[in-house]
């Protein structure tokens, strides 16, 4: 018969913390990155466009619509 636990086992006994100045350039970079998508789905449009024609639009019209924002 085998036992399972459900609860983690730690081969150190300890956890150790990760520094806050080692996370925030890459939590600042995944922001940034996070702001850049959310331009290209929710504003390259029209007079806030960055690359002429419609083929971004297009390209995330379904997220667009799944996000909320306005379109047509
Ligand atoms: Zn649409």
């Amino acid at each position: 018969m085998s036992t399972t636990s459900l609860t983690p086992k730690l081969n150190s006994g300890s956890v150790q913390a990760i520094p806050l100045g080692a996370i925030a350039p890459w939590a600042i970079f995944g922001l940034l990155l996070a702001i850049v998508g959310i331009y290209f789905v929710g504003a390259e449009q029209g007079a806030t466009a960055l690359f002429k024609g419609m083929y971004v639009h297009e390209f995330v019209h379904d997220a667009r619509h799944l996000l909320g924002f306005p379109c047509h």
